[in-house]
Parts: C-alpha cells; structure tokens; sequence
C-alpha cells in the first residue's frame, strides 16, 4: 500500500509503487490541471509540490511528477493546483494573471506550483530566486517577459510575508488553503513502510531511472533509498565531511558548512539541471548512473571523494571514487550492495575548488565537457591536487597523470602548459551529438586553463584560455 495526502485527502492504493505520480493524479484521482508533456522531467508541465514531514513542520518543494514513483511519495503531501483552490485566486496566480503572462495556460499549473513551493521553502525571496524557481518551467506560448513582470510582482508581496511564522501568515494571505495547518498532524498517521530486503532495483529520486525505463519498472520489485533517514544526512566533523547516498542536490545547495569551505558551491550546483530535478536528484544516483558527464560524479572526484559501500550482509567497504569506475557504465558495486555514503575532508586552509561546464545550453542542459579541480597551495607550491573531466572518455576521469605532473610545482603559466600537455594523452574523446572529438579536446585544454584562472585570477590572464600552447 502506498499511502499519502492528495491535497486535502488522504490516499492509500494498492497501485504498484513504480507506477508514475502523475499518472496517478491524472487517471485515478482525475485532477487533470496537472499536465503532461516531455515525461522527462524536462519542461515542469507536470509540476507537484511534495511535502516531507520534517519534525514539526512540513518541508516542501516542486517536484516533477511524470518521472516521480508512486513509491516515493509514500507519507507526503502531494498538492496538485486543484489543492490550492480557494475563495480566491491566489496572489500568485493574481500577479501572473495582471501581468498578461498566461496565454494558453498549459504551462500556468507547473508555474504557479512551483512558485507556490518557492513561497513555502525559501528563506528569503528576490526576482533571481523566483526565477531559479521556474528554472525547470517551459512556457512556449506566452513568452518570459510577461513571466518576468509576474515574478516582480510576486517578490515584492513575498517580501511582505512573516517568514517566522511563515505557514500562517501565507494562509492568511490566500496564498494556501487553511488546510495546510493540518497536514504535518494529519501526516503523522502513516506509518513507514518496511524496507524490502531482496528488491529488484534501488530508486533514489528516480530522475534518471525513471526517464529511461519507466514500463519496466511499472511491476518491478523496487526499493526506494529516500524511505531510509539515514541515507539522507549530511554531517561534518572538522574538516570531514560525509553525505548519505539518498541526500538531494538541493540539500547540498542548502548546507551550510560546504559555502564556507568552497564559497561558490551552490553557483556550481546550480549547473546541474533545474531546481525541480535538483529537489529530487540524489548523490549515489548521479554516481551510480555514471554517466561520463555526470556532474557530481565530476564534482566529488576533484574533492578525492571515497565512497562507503554496504551490503545486504551489512559489510561496509571503502573506495576511493576514482578507483569506482571501471568501464562504459560498469563500476567496482556488486548487486546486493548499494553505496551508504560519500565522504571527503577539505583541508583547512589554503585550499580553494573550482567547476566549470560546457554545455549547449548554460541552465537545463547536460555537458558536452566538464571539469574541477580541488587545489591545495602550501608556501606557494602545490601540495595536493585533483583533477577530474567528463565527455572525453567512456567514463568520468579522474586526471591521475595530470595531477602527479602539478604535485609540488609552483602554479605558474609555465607549470600549467605543461600539465595540458599531460592531460591531452589522457583524454581519448569521440565525436558524438554533444561535440566532435576534436572540439571536446579544445573544450578540455580550456576548462582546465578556466579552472586555474578561476581560482587565480592575479596570475593568469583570460586570454590564456585561446593561447596555442
Ligand atoms: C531533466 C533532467 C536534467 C538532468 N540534468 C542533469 C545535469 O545537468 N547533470 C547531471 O549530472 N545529471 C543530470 N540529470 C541526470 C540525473 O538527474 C542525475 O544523474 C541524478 O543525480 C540521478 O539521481 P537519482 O537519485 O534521480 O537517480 P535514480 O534514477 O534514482 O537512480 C540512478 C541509478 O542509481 C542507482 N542508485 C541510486 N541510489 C543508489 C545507492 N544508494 N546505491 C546504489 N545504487 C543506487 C539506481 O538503482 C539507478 O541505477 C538530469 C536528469 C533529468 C531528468
């Protein structure tokens, strides 16, 4: 049984868990405002907010739902834009309206919901939030100016908003049904399921998954790693961190302690898909789709992040993720076990991280090559480097030859020549629908160079990036 609030009503279906949300919502409980368009998670037409009880209160967030599994909403609350029927038109939907931004309205639920779930989660509201928030919408008809008047509107009646009692005041001001004050209750009576021990298949937020092979795993005996709390935290202790393999993208965005530390993290992240995938994406997932593209995968190698591996015998295992993949998609994980966690430290000073991706498209778009690099600098040398580059070899790379070439050199434009010279045989790309070989060998000498002007930019000059070497 899975068992959840549908806006206002409780849901409890013996549907299999891999059906699709919006199926659902569409065909069984017959609320047709959500839209289906891409199934791909690509245009927000599908946009739901989920809701996840996190102690006192409710954290919510857009979610897309042509590509979410029945089995992951078990115990949440689901708000389609039938949900937020009130007397009134909400403030939201009266801004979009007075600022001619809806001309067919397909879109017009996906947006408004989205919005509705930036008013709920954000801390803090400006035109550039409201419009990360709608990252993930695609609107062909009315155009984006309108939007963006909207979203002016929008914010500077958010601004107004109690953000301490922020549930309350949101209600009292139409944005949300007085029932929403009684669903982290209402939650509390739905029991977690008990975690299958022999599945079929682990689905972390299904946003890979899901887009590939949704029939098949209609029926399938699956496991759902979200169900499990303890896979999705994230701790630090000293320079240590450690993140559970069911955390989201956006849980990192939000941390804290890893802006501290790499102060442009979440401009990073931000490069990976819209914010509606980032809300659903998990870690392991985009480690275990391995994708030699796959941006975390790209991320956590330059951090010479290590995986905790466990297993249905509850063995742990360690491996360093540059030591994970092997081939094409094949990597170091048997099939009864499943990564618990990804750890790293980032020294305590002199350390300084960087992430560049090239894509056809600069948000919503996978790359055609990405790169970071983690640097430590001890009295002008360098102590420690990792290197790491996607789309130009079957897997995501770790520059072994490269970063031993860097290790205790001075970073100086004569040092970094001749490192490229060394990453230029590591490399073997082909041509494919994101680039020719030739052009992602450019690409790699260029987002290496980036990467060092990025986090020297007293030492090299931007021009560096078109210099023959
Ligand atoms: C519209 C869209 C845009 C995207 N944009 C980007 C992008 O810009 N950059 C990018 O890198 N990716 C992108 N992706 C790909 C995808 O979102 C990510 O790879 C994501 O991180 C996958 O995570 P998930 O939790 O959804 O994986 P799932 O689909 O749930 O799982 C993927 C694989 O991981 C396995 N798995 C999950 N958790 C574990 C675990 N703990 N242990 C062992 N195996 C596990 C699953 O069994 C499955 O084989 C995009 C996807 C979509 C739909």
């Amino acid at each position: 049984m899975v068992e959840f609030i549908l806006n206002d009503k409780l849901i409890k279906t013996p549907l299999p868990k891999g059906m699709l949300l919006v199926d659902f919502i569409r065909e069984n409980a017959g609320f047709k405002g959500t839209k289906t368009a891409c199934r791909e998670g690509d245009c927000g037409s599908c946009t739901v907010i989920e809701g996840t009880p996190a102690g006192k209160v409710v954290k919510y967030k857009a979610v897309a739902s042509c590509i979410t599994p029945l089995g992951n909403v078990h115990g949440k609350h689901i708000v389609t834009i039938e949900g937020l029927s009130n007397a009134e038109i909400s403030p939201i939907q009266k801004a979009l309206v007075d600022s001619a931004a809806i001309q067919c309205g397909y879109c017009t639920p996906g947006i408004v919901l989205a919005l509705t779930a930036y008013a709920l989660s954000n801390k803090t509201y400006s035109f550039n939030n409201a419009k990360e928030a709608i990252g993930g919408n695609i609107c062909r008809c009315t155009g984006y100016k309108a939007i963006e008047k909207a979203l002016v509107i929008i914010t500077r009646n958010l601004n107004s908003i109690n953000t301490k009692n922020k549930l309350k005041d949101l209600i009292d001001n139409g944005y949300l049904p007085a029932y929403f004050s009684q669903i982290v209750e209402r939650l509390k009576s739905i029991k977690r399921p008990a975690i299958k021990k022999n599945a079929h298949k682990i689905v972390g937020g299904g946003t890979d998954l899901f887009v590939q092979n949704p029939e098949t795993l209609y029926n399938s005996e699956l496991i759902f790693y979200s169900d499990i709390k303890k896979l999705g935290k994230i701790s630090r202790k000293d320079n240590h961190f450690s993140i559970g393999a069911a955390c989201k993208i956006s849980d990192l965005e939000q941390y804290n302690s890893f802006s501290e530390k790499i102060p442009r993290f979440s401009e990073f992240l931000a490069l990976i898909g819209s914010k509606l995938i980032r809300n659903m994406a998990t870690v392991a997932g985009n480690i275990v789709n391995a994708s030699p593209i796959g941006d975390l995968s790209i991320i956590f190698l330059a951090l010479d992040a290590e995986l905790f591996i466990n297993s249905a015998k509850k063995q742990t295992r360690q491996i360093k993720l540059k030591d994970f993949f092997k081939e094409y998609k094949s990597f170091d994980l048997c099939d009864n076990e499943f990564i618990e966690s990804i750890n790293f430290d980032i020294p305590e000073s002199g350390f300084y991280f960087n992430f560049e991706k090239v894509s056809k498209r600069e948000y919503l778009d996978i790359a055609s090559v990405n790169s970071a690099i983690g640097i430590e600098i001890e009295k002008d040398k360098i102590k420690q480097v990792h290197i790491s580059i996607g789309g130009v070899a079957p897997i995501p790379l770790y520059l072994r030859k490269t970063s031993g070439f860097l290790k205790g050199k001075q970073v100086s434009e004569e040092t970094i020549k001749g490192a490229v010279e060394v990453l230029l045989t590591e490399i073997s790309p082909i041509d494919d629908v994101r680039g020719s070989s030739e052009y992602k060998r450019l690409l790699a000498k260029q987002l290496f160079f980036a990467n060092f002007i990025e986090i020297f930019p007293e030492r090299f000059e931007k021009s560096l990036i078109t210099k023959k070497v």
